[in-house]
């Protein structure tokens, strides 16, 4: 048997301190004022119900099976070729040039050391990073899109994020500005809102203030949306966005599982009222992903937007990934409120088209959740279930943006 070494001892120590040091600090924001959420069993079950039929229906919808090996596969469509560097590139003319309304930049907080957002390298390690190994991952557009991670991806994932929080993430040192801009260039988008999270940490959670200061000094700052972020326990929230809007921030992201608030609370309404009175759409992320930790499940529920959205009747409301794996319950929220829209990231290519024949297309808006993902993933997904609407296009890919982003004028 091997003995451990001295070498072994610090790394299994460090290990253990890390798990204490984010659990400590995570459980400790949250800790303040977060309340439990009741959830019936039966919406505890049709999560698992939902994930097993979506598997079970891939494939067999209308556009057929939707595999792929790894992103370079997407080359196999008609709308796609393969650049140089073997990365997805959009030449089909006639798709109108898009806007991300979902992409994140990338994160270190607490104790890690902050990124260069100004970097460019030379490859993007995505959270789900399909192309890293040559032949590429298998790759199904007809399920939600987090189930393509395996169980080794996934718990490479959480160590990720974990390390966002310490020693720095390699990963998100590839989630910068001009990598983001090259990202657009090849989907053929005319522009990305960034969309940071404050987590309510105790101490360097500032990811608002650090984006917005690094998008206003990029070269290329036209072709992003900023986006900021409070939290709604924080008691600075409404002076927080008052001044963010002032550095030109432009849609506002919430987090309800991250951030532990229930989007009802009233802890949270001081925030709508601000961002409706500033005109500043509230980006949502909205339903369970199913991957998240069980216990933070119940703030992002579907419900829960009803009466944030009936209160707040000039207030732009889009729920990210259309509700994820909640988006049946989810798209009544929009049936019922002129002012709520439903993103499409993460969605699988079948859902994207039951979205468009139950909503219409004025009333969903492209994401691509990057570095997640590529950009390219989510367009195909679109450009596939409007085959045979390509009329669709335009509202989804920036029509509904630049009215949610104008909201004021309009
Ligand atoms: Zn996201």
């Amino acid at each position: 048997m091997r003995r451990l070494s001295d070498d072994d001892a610090p790394t299994i120590g460090r290990r253990t301190f890390l798990r204490w040091l984010v659990g400590g600090a995570v459980g400790a924001a949250a800790g303040c004022g977060g309340e439990d959420v009741p959830i019936t069993r039966e919406e505890r079950e049709r999560l698992d119900a939902r994930t097993r039929a979506e598997l079970a229906a891939s494939g067999r919808g209308p556009l057929g099976p939707l595999r792929f090996r790894g992103y370079r596969g997407l080359a196999e469509l008609p709308w796609f070729e393969l650049d140089a560097d073997g990365h997805p590139v959009l030449a089909a003319a006639d798709v109108p040039a898009g806007i991300d309304l979902h992409t994140h930049l990338g994160m270190a907080l607490l104790l890690a050391p902050a990124p260069d957002l100004h970097a460019r390298t030379e490859r993007v390690a995505y959270f789900l990073d399909c192309d890293a190994e040559p032949g590429g991952c298998e790759l199904d557009l007809d399920v939600y899109m987090n189930l393509n991670f395996t169980p080794a991806m996934l718990r490479a994932l959480r160590f990720g994020a974990l390390r966002q929080f310490t020693i720095g993430d390699a990963a998100a040192r590839t989630h910068t500005i001009p990598n983001l801009a090259a990202e657009l260039d090849r989907a053929g988008f005319e522009r990305a809102a960034v969309l940071p999270i404050a987590f309510g940490l105790p101490f360097r959670d500032d990811l608002s203030e650090r984006w917005l200061a690094a998008l206003a000094e990029s070269p290329e700052r036209q072709r992003f949306v900023p986006g900021c972020s409070v939290h709604p326990r924080d008691p600075d929230a409404v002076e927080r966005l008052a001044d963010f809007a002032a550095r030109g921030a432009r849609i506002v992201k919430l987090h309800p599982e991250m951030q532990r608030f229930r989007p009802d609370a009233p802890e949270a309404l001081d925030v709508y009222a601000v961002c409706e009175r500033l005109g500043l759409p509230v980006i949502f992320h909205a339903g369970r992903s199913g991957i998240e930790p069980e216990r933070l499940r119940p703030y992002a529920l579907p419900r829960h937007f009803d009466a944030v959205a009936e209160r707040f009747p000039g207030l732009p409301i889009i729920l990210g990934h259309g509700g994820a794996r909640d988006l049946p319950d989810a798209i009544p929220i929009a049936e019922r409120h002129a002012n709520v829209w439903l993103g499409i990231a993460s969605l699988g290519a079948s859902a994207i088209l039951r979205l468009l024949d139950r909503l219409g297309p004025e009333r969903i808006v492209f994401g691509s959740d990057w570095p997640f993902y590529p950009v390219a993933t989510s367009l195909v997904k679109l450009l596939l279930a409007t085959k045979d609407r390509p009329e669709a296009r335009e509202p989804v890919l920036r029509g509904n943006a630049l009215r949610i982003l104008a909201f004021r004028d309009a």
